[in-house]
């Protein structure tokens, strides 16, 4: 994981778990700055979230002729 700040390389330096993600700690060596990251400890969970929804053709099919 790179440094928001330098880019130099982060190392993690606490893991905290929350269910299905996990926030971790990080901290650069070089400029010692310090940022939290999350992150899918299950793949599954994350494709729960994918939903499909359908729309309703409304334009397709015949169209009615308008009597009169
Ligand atoms: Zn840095």
């Amino acid at each position: 994981m790179k440094c928001p700040k330098c880019g130099g390389r982060g190392r993690v330096t606490g893991t905290l778990n929350f269910g299905t993600t996990v926030q971790r700690y990080r901290r650069c060596p070089i400029c010692d700055h310090r940022w939290k990251t999350w992150e899918e400890k299950d793949p599954a969970a994350v494709r729960a979230k994918k939903s499909v929804r359908k729309e309703p053709d409304l334009f397709s099919g015949k169209q009615e002729k308008a009597k009169g």
